[in-house]
């Protein structure tokens, strides 16, 4: 029988950080990539109303950089509301203070999730399987099994050797964890001078064994000027 420590924070209101604090570097331009028009709307528009169309999903916690002048002040979708937090240089940082700021009916036990500003694709039923499994599971993320060749290279692109793509995993956000463990998890990496590239990164750090759930491969996060192409066409199709 499932202990009270082990079902709490299943049914409770459940609130995702939405990191935009990024510079969007690898993308270039002036407008940070999560403000860039996509079919009509800035893109985080877009973010945000994926995520707030979740019937579990309570509330929107956006993490923008200091002196953000782009955020279009939205506060709230769908009915749900939406704050705003600052947050740092690293994405953990960004990560840690929209944890900091959740409101604080969100206590320790509580899950949350952590979804990037820049994956505008993400699919009803993926998030929907996410908040399933990963609250049964304790923690899980979207992800999907690599399936091309990987290649190891040189520093001028020459391939130097092939390595296994067996039990190899792309992954993908949201991600769903208890607010107290994530929050431990991060600080302990950002203490210990760790560049943790995701929460389930850190989450592994300290021992869990973050669940993976197959999510669709167009949940893209857009890096590239290409990419933005893509996400309109696949926006459109699914409108
Ligand atoms: O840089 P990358 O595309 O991996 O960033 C993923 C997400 O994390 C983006 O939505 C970005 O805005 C956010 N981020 C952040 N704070 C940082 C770096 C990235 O909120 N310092």
């Amino acid at each position: 029988m499932a202990t009270d420590a082990g079902t709490k924070g299943c049914s409770g209101p459940l609130w995702c950080i939405v990191p935009a604090a990024g510079r969007g570097a690898r993308f270039g331009g002036a407008i940070p990539k999560q403000y860039l028009p996509l079919a009509g709307r800035p893109l985080i528009l877009h973010t945000l109303e994926r995520l707030a169309a979740h019937p579990r999903v309570a509330g929107l916690m956006v993490v923008l950089a200091a002196h953000d002048r782009w955020w279009p002040d939205v506060r709230q979708v769908n009915g749900k509301p939406v704050r705003t937090a600052i947050g740092g240089s690293e994405r953990v940082d960004s990560v840690l203070a929209g944890l900091r700021a959740l409101p604080d009916e969100i206590d320790a036990t509580q899950f949350v999730l952590v979804h990037d500003a820049a994956r505008p694709c993400l699919r009803y039923e993926d998030l929907g399987r996410l908040i399933a499994a990963g609250t049964q599971a304790g923690g899980a993320l979207l992800g999907a099994p690599l399936r091309d060749t990987l290649k190891r290279v040189d520093g001028h692109c020459h391939s130097i050797a092939t390595e296994a793509r067996e039990a190899r995993w792309r992954a993908f956000t949201p991600q769903l964890f208890r607010r107290g463990e994530l929050t431990l998890a991060l600080e302990r990496a950002r203490s210990e001078g760790v560049a943790v590239t995701d929460e389930a990164m850190a989450m592994e750090r300290t021992g869990h064994r973050p669940l993976l759930v197959e999510g669709a491969e167009d949940n893209i996060k857009v890096t590239t000027p290409s990419d933005l192409k893509l996400a309109e066409f696949l926006l459109e199709r699914t409108l």
